[in-house]
């Protein structure tokens, strides 16, 4: 925290402690500067930690456990009776899980002498950052100032969020309890990860999804079969549905979906999309110019139209995930500081937390075809992976993309267990512009889950062992 008596000039002031600030921050000061970081909330870590993929994975963890305690232990020749749910300590779990990596973060601005400043930063034009917060103003002078301020839930026109019966990811994530038939509108990353968790805990979910398939952007194959296993766990879909409207009726709530009869539900959870946070920076004023959808305009050492500020993660261009916030954050630090830094953004993955997982880095099949690029493919099934079986997780595939002409991995799509952590080879692949050839002539442990991915680069060339 920053005290009277502490220096108030510094090379980097960091507006921001999620995962793009933080991260920046530390990288900075790792690398001999003096920085500070700017943070309205109480705890730092940002949406990622307080409210977002932290908090939601804990729960997803959590809600699986309880399904496979009812379920499928007894495959395993385990019988285990009165399996109930204690949905206070599960959210008490999440919320310890929160607070210890939290305050894991200010004990690493400790560490390497960043200076957290509490409140709302905006920028005051010469250098300087006026922080404003339950006292006094202060203010900061920077060599460079980098804005890391993130995003906030996107508004539908017509839905009305009280914050309470209809409302965003946060108050999802804390229920007080099991909704009867929660509405999730949007079937995105968020609307299916939270959707599963509260299907799992008990509720009734209809996703209703604007366009005709699930998780836009992803792999269409992989949407396609992820979305046949959503709806084998009892998740109801109504895809080509527009919502028009929702309310808080009554004891429940309305959904006014275009074209058909109006949804009736007691929850509603508005999952369309996240929008930069750029309000109250004072951009307008400093000249930072935002582009038509509300982003920070920066080129390509994410500078924006002001000299000497930068700007990073989901309030610039580009997928919004925490990731990327931090990729972006370090290569933006380490070029201003060292002259070199940057990001390959082919090789960002993706991943959704639902089970099975869906993860995905590189280039889609449909943007393969689309810009006419010749590619093979080699795809590999999870149910003939012996790691896979002993798990009991068959559902999935792993399907590899290779330019045509030189085999380069243009793409990985993953559907199954553990997925997430699979994609991590991949993105190393595509990184270091590995072949699907490089990839299948590794040795890979057996039995493993990380096998999938060898056997789909040996499919690519027809020489899959197991399949
Ligand atoms: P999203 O953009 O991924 O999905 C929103 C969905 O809502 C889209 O499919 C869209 O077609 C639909 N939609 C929009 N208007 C609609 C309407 N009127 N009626 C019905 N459907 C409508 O958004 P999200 O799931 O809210 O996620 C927001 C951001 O956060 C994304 O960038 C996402 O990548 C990121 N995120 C990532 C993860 C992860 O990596 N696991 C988790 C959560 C969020």
């Amino acid at each position: 925290m920053l005290k009277a008596e502490s220096p108030k000039k510094f090379d980097l002031v960091v507006i921001g402690g999620g995962p793009g600030g933080y991260v920046a921050s530390i990288r900075a000061a790792q690398l001999g500067w003096k920085v500070a970081c700017v943070e309205k909330e109480p705890v730092l870590g940002g949406t990622c930690l307080r409210v977002g993929c932290i908090p939601s994975k804990a729960l997803l963890e959590s809600s699986e456990r309880f399904v496979e305690a009812r379920e499928d232990l007894a495959a395993h020749g385990i019988k285990v009776g009165g399996v109930e749910l204690d949905l206070a300590r599960m959210m008490k779990r999440k919320d310890e899980i929160v607070r210890v990596l939290t305050l894991g973060i200010d004990a690493l601005f400790k560490k390497n002498k960043v200076v957290r400043v509490r409140g709302q930063g905006r920028l005051a034009g010469g250098g300087k950052v006026i922080v404003e917060g339950e006292g006094e103003a202060v203010d900061l002078a920077a060599r460079h100032i980098l804005i890391a301020s993130g995003s906030r839930s996107a508004s539908l026109p017509g839905v009305v969020v009280d914050h309470d019966r209809i409302a965003t990811s946060t108050e999802a994530l804390a229920y007080p309890g099991v909704p009867q038939h929660l509405v999730v509108i949007g079937a995105g990353a968020i609307g299916l990860e939270l959707g599963s968790v509260w299907s799992r805990l008990g509720a009734k979910v209809t996703v209703l999804e604007y366009l005709d398939r699930i998780l836009p952007g992803m792999d269409a194959e992989i949407a396609s079969e992820a979305l046949k296993s959503f709806k084998r766990q009892r998740l109801a879909f109504r895809l080509g549905a527009r919502v028009r409207g929702a309310r808080a009726e009554g004891s429940g709530c309305v959904v006014e979906v275009e074209g058909t009869s109006p949804v009736e539900c007691d929850r509603v959870l508005v999952a369309v999309g996240r929008v930069p946070c750029t309000e109250g920076l004072g951009l307008e004023s400093a000249g930072v110019k935002t582009d038509a959808n509300g982003r920070i305009v920066v080129d390509e050492r994410f500078a924006t139209s002001v000299e000497g500020v930068y700007a990073i993660g989901d309030v610039i261009g580009g997928a919004m995930l925490a990731h990327k916030a931090e990729e972006e954050g370090i290569a933006c630090v380490e070029r201003l500081v060292t002259g070199f830094g940057h990001v390959d953004y082919q090789a960002v993955p993706n991943v959704v937390y639902t089970q099975p997982e869906v993860a995905s880095v590189g280039r889609t099949e449909e943007e393969l075809r689309e810009t006419g690029v010749g590619y093979k493919k080699g795809v590999f099934p999870y149910r003939a992976n012996g790691r896979a079986r002993c798990l009991g997780h068959t559902e999935g595939m792993v399907k590899v993309l290779a330019d045509a002409k030189t085999d380069r991995i243009l793409g990985v799509h993953i559907l199954g267990a553990r997925a997430g952590d699979l994609v991590a080879e991949a993105a190393v692949a595509v990184a270091f512009s590995s072949s699907s050839e490089d990839v299948a002539r590794a040795c890979h442990a057996h039995p493993t889950l990380a096998e999938l991915l060898k056997e789909a680069a040996l499919a690519v060339d027809g020489r899959a062992i197991h399949a």
